[in-house]
């Protein structure tokens, strides 16, 4: 079997644009349609040469209550069935109490991860990446998911764990 890359966060960071960036086509469904849940979906991909078996995670109704206890539930199901973890934060945002929920699961997994800071369209907000050291997940890599700023480089960062 391929080993399994799966991408994990909140809703919104990013996760199926960096998704399709990946499989290099507009598979993976950005802004999810309310209702139309599907809670995770494996592509088959391919970066520099390798194949893997890629997880977008999501698809749940964004209810005001249980909003962090789901995310924190489809989270630990995707880190279970992952060889590792591609963790998106929205570095224009900040870590946020949900992320740092996701972090102390990602810890107790021992499942190498790679810490990715989306949203950083441009140089003047690598501040904001830089940030996201604070989550102690080592480096966070800044990427540009929409445009396709560093995604090469996540992505070798992510081969070389998987
Ligand atoms: P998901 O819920 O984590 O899968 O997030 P989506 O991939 O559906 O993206 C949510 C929204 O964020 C969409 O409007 C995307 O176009 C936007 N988005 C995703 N990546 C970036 C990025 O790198 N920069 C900016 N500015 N917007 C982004
Ligand atoms: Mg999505």
């Amino acid at each position: 079997p391929l080993p399994v890359l799966a991408v994990v966060g909140r809703p919104n960071v990013g996760k199926s644009t960096l998704v399709n960036r990946v499989l290099g086509r507009r598979e993976a469904v950005v802004q999810d349609v309310p209702g139309v849940t599907r809670d995770r979906v494996s592509y088959p991909a391919e970066w520099a040469g390798r194949q893997f078996m890629l997880v977008d995670t999501g698809g749940w109704e964004h209810d005001a209550a249980g909003l962090n206890a789901r995310v924190a539930e489809q989270a630990e199901v995707a880190i279970a069935m992952a060889d590792a973890v591609m963790f998106i934060v929205d570095a224009t945002v900040g870590p946020t109490a949900t992320d740092e929920q996701v972090v102390r699961m990602l810890r107790k997994s021992g499942k190498p991860v790679v810490l990715v800071a989306n949203k950083v369209d441009s140089p003047v907000q690598e501040s904001d990446a830089a940030a996201l050291w604070s989550l102690g997940l080592g480096q966070p890599w800044s990427v540009s998911a929409l445009h396709g700023r560093g995604s090469g480089d996540v992505l070798d960062a992510a081969m070389a764990v998987l």
